[in-house]
């Protein structure tokens, strides 16, 4: 049978409640997860052009005790618009250092990507706090690399600058995220301390046929190689994209074909990404 209009109106208005209350639940729930010990780090590992492990992304993972997982692309905008991304993102920065000390005490000596949003790069204690969290775990800044999205860095970029410039006094490394989906000014990107532009996902997927994601991966390579960055791609799945991207001179790749993300990371000398 057929709907009338204002059952229809009424359907629509019941979902939007829906989802209305799913948000203040989830909000609720996130707010606790910490405590409760439902987040967790998974590493995603990266490498060079010969296939050799250069370090790993850390990407956070909530497992809700009803809903089960949570997608970080579903909780993360949550976790930014309430401002509580920033005890998180502490609580990110805290395991990814513990971690990375208990992986160099097993011979590790590649890097650790993690995950920063703009509101972290506000607070102008930020970096410092790093630094002494590396000091007190004895691992070097240079083996910790922050990454940023174009866009977030772009955004409020007079207010992150303190942080930047401190970034850049402690030896912390910066990461442009999802590049190429924003709109960077060259002019910034080359004052501030980028070691590394990560292509994003979407221009690596028309790899090797589509003829716009070429032009622009081999541009965004050869532009981040003149301003002496790397360049890692992400979101590699195909044999076809990772040898396209190594002939073109890409440095490092990132993607399922190479490794999905899981708990285990770094084991030892033996290669051990799969997960
Ligand atoms: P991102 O930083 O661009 O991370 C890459 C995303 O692509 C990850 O999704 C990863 O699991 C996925 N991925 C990796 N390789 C492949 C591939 O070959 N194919 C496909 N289809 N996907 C691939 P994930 O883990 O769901 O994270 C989503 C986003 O959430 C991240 O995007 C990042 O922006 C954000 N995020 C994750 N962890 C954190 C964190 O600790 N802090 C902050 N601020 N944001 C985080
Ligand atoms: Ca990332
Ligand atoms: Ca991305
Ligand atoms: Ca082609």
């Amino acid at each position: 049978a057929k709907k009338s209009p204002s059952q229809r109106v009424q359907f629509f208005a019941s979902e939007l409640g829906d989802q209305v209350l799913h948000r203040q639940e989830l909000i609720h729930s996130l707010k606790a997860a910490i405590e409760n010990r439902q987040l967790q780090l998974y590493f995603q590992p990266q490498c060079d052009r010969l296939r050799r492990n250069t370090g790993y992304e850390a990407l956070l993972r909530w497992h809700h005790p009803t809903l089960g997982p949570v997608s970080p692309a579903e909780f993360i905008p949550l976790a930014e618009e309430t401002g509580l991304i920033v005890k998180i993102g502490d609580w990110v920065l805290e395991q990814a250092v513990a971690t990375l000390k208990g992986w160099s005490e097993k011979g590790f000596t590649g890097r650790m990507a993690v995950n920063v949003s703009a509101l972290q790069l506000h607070d102008p204690g930020f970096a410092d706090r790093i630094a002494v969290s590396l000091r007190d775990k004895g691992v070097s800044a240079r083996q910790l690399e922050l990454e940023i999205t174009e866009t977030a860095l772009m955004q409020d970029i007079e207010l992150a600058m303190a942080t930047l410039n401190r970034f850049r006094e402690l030896d912390l490394t910066l990461a442009v995220d999802d590049f190429g989906t924003g709109y960077s000014s060259l002019a910034y990107l080359k004052a501030l301390p980028v070691s590394r532009i990560k292509i994003d996902r979407t221009f690596v997927t028309g790899l090797p046929d589509n003829e716009q994601d070429e032009a622009l991966c081999r541009t965004i390579i050869n532009m981040a190689h003149t301003m002496g960055c790397e360049v890692i791609a992400e979101g590699v799945e195909t044999e076809a994209q990772a040898s396209w991207l190594a002939l073109a001179g890409c440095d490092e790749l990132q993607g399922y074909l190479l490794g999905k993300p899981g708990l285990q990371g770094f084991q030892g000398t033996a290669d051990a990404d799969d997960s």
